[in-house]
């Protein structure tokens, strides 16, 4: 563990643009990278972890940047046949990114935990960063609207998010405890920065995981976050609506107040700015910025202020 180190906690695509900031500045060995895998799924016999693979796919520089997951230049092939057998032809899944699913299957049949097997695939995709699963047990987000209960991928994608909901369930949280190293890596980080993610379903999934919000708070001066809504909604996803569901204030001061117990710094849009005072009533300083990461010039600004930021 070197002292310079850095601790990020990740979700998927908000988090990945950020993350692909961040390593054009940042030595990959540095990166600690905890990703929520509270939206694993298996489909087809595969183990998958969206968030994992996102993040995966950036750091190895194979995503595809347009879309923001699964590889660039995919082809669905596999998928066109596996529809005719299946009625879950919903979820995207790419011929190159099967194989991830189908290598991470087959080590978990040998026994190997989604740590292990993380380590593995990054190693073999020559990745130098340190990604971390945020706990080996299972975890499932269901989601409940009036078409019935669903897993959160169904929800996002087959659903859009378009649905009412009505409840937010979290599928083996309760036994979750983190991947060996993470509270270590919190306490003795240079900075452990929050990226802008879905706060309900990507981070806070990894903040219900035993004793990370706790090892958070206490190192709450280093903990830095970037607010992933902006002018009252979500840049993408369906994070504003399971914050209204969930009866919050849908703004970054909404976000503050689910963070305020460990959060030191708050990185929050330009067009929030009027917002900023509130944040900081609740002891939170409170940093306006361009936060809209549109191209790579823009997630190296955003990432450069982070790491400029004196704590
Ligand atoms: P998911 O698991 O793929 O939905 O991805 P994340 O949880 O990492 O990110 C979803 C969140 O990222 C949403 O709430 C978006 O509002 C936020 N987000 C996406 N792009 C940006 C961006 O460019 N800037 C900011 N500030 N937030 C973003």
């Amino acid at each position: 563990m070197n002292e310079n180190h850095y601790v990020v906690l990740a979700g998927g695509v908000g988090a990945a643009k950020f993350i692909r900031g961040l390593t054009q500045l940042v030595k990959p060995e540095l990166l600690n990278i905890i990703v929520n895998t509270g939206d694993d799924i298996e489909l087809f016999g595969l183990k998958i972890c969206p968030d994992l693979d996102i993040i995966t796919y950036t750091l190895a520089e194979l995503v595809d940047n347009e879309k923001g997951w699964g590889f660039k230049n995919e082809t669905f092939n596999c998928l066109h046949i596996l529809k005719k057998f299946y009625d879950i032809g919903w979820f995207n899944l790419g011929d190159k990114d099967l194989a991830t699913h189908i290598y991470r299957t087959d080590l978990f049949n040998r026994g190997f935990n989604k740590a292990e097997i993380t380590n593995l695939i990054c190693k073999d995709l020559r990745i130098k960063s340190h990604l971390m699963p945020m706990c080996n047990a299972s975890v499932e987000t269901f989601i409940t609207t009036p078409k019935g209960k669903m897993h959160f991928e169904e929800y996002f994608i087959k659903h859009q998010c378009k649905p009412e909901i009505l409840k937010i369930e979290f599928k083996g949280i309760e036994e979750a405890v983190p991947v060996e190293g993470i509270l270590e890596y919190i306490e003795k980080a240079k900075k452990i920065i929050i990226c802008p993610s879905n706060p309900i379903v990507s981070i806070g999934t990894i903040l219900q995981v035993k004793g990370i919000r706790n090892a958070l708070s206490l190192v709450k001066e280093k903990v830095i976050a970037i607010s992933p809504i902006i002018e009252g909604a979500s840049v993408k996803g369906p994070a504003d609506k399971m914050m209204r569901y969930l009866g919050l204030d849908v703004s970054c001061v909404g976000v503050a107040r689910l963070y305020h117990d460990f959060l030191g710094h708050f990185i929050i849009d330009d067009r929030d700015f009027d917002l900023k005072t509130k944040i900081e009533k609740l002891g939170i300083k409170t940093y306006p910025y361009d936060t809209i990461m549109t191209n790579l010039r823009k997630k190296i600004e955003l990432a450069q202020f982070v790491l400029n930021l004196e704590i």
